[in-house]
């Protein structure tokens, strides 16, 4: 079973994605771990990314392509694999089709888990740092027990500037334009599955395992 996890920021797409790779038997490949491995190993497409990231410039979606490629080729991915964060448009989704009908692959769901705006915003703003030992708070989920204050240090606890609602909802909607035709383009195919993602990590899990099952027992 070959599938693709989509969620915006603070939707748990993460940890979703390490559960499901983990009871299904999948590989997960994330795109960040693919090309660190890549230029690691000094594979073909990894040293010609390598050349783009060491002048910080964009790695061509070629190039990406060409990673996911050889990744999807070696061994252990033939029992399945789940792509987490890849592909991010319309054009590399046309690619990655193009990659798996040249490996005899074929993608079964692209499931997208979903979470409502306004409860986004309320967890991805409410992140809180320690000034002194870094340790990562949650205004919500996970407070200190004094507010503002570090437990293990008693240093002064802030806000990073890319959680603030401003940046927050500015992240999100670049997400909401970024995967829209993404969306388009798999639910035309068949592929699309949304998945409610405001209840809890378990709740979820339990929602992404009935469909999964669901799409083993069909294949
Ligand atoms: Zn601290």
């Amino acid at each position: 079973m070959n599938i693709i996890l989509m969620g915006p920021p603070g939707a748990g797409k993460g940890t979703q994605a390490e559960r499901i790779a983990k009871n299904f038997g999948l590989l997960h490949v994330s795109t960040g771990d693919m090309f660190r491995e890549a230029v690691k190993e000094g594979t073909a497409m990894g040293k010609k990314a390598k050349e783009y990231m060491d002048k910080g410039t964009l790695v061509p979606d070629e190039i990406v392509v060409g990673i996911v490629k050889e990744r999807l080729s070696k061994p252990d991915a033939a029992d399945g694999v789940l792509l987490d964060g890849f592909p991010r448009t319309v054009e590399q989704a046309e690619a990655l089709d193009e990659v798996l009908r040249e490996l005899g692959l074929k993608l079964d769901a692209v499931l997208s888990v979903d979470v409502d705006e306004e409860e986004l915003v309320t967890r991805l703003t409410g992140r809180r740092v320690c000034s002194n030992c870094g340790t990562t708070y949650h205004i919500k989920f996970n407070p200190p027990k004094v507010r503002n204050i570090c437990d293990h240090c008693g240093s002064e606890l802030y806000q990073r500037s890319d959680d603030t609602v401003e940046t927050v909802k500015e992240r999100l909607d670049v997400y909401k334009k970024q995967t829209f035709p993404l969306i388009e383009y798999y639910k035309r195919k068949g592929l699309f599955q949304s998945i409610d993602g405001n209840q809890d990590i378990e709740q979820v899990f339990d929602v992404v395992s009935a469909y999964l099952k669901k799409l083993e027992s069909k294949a």
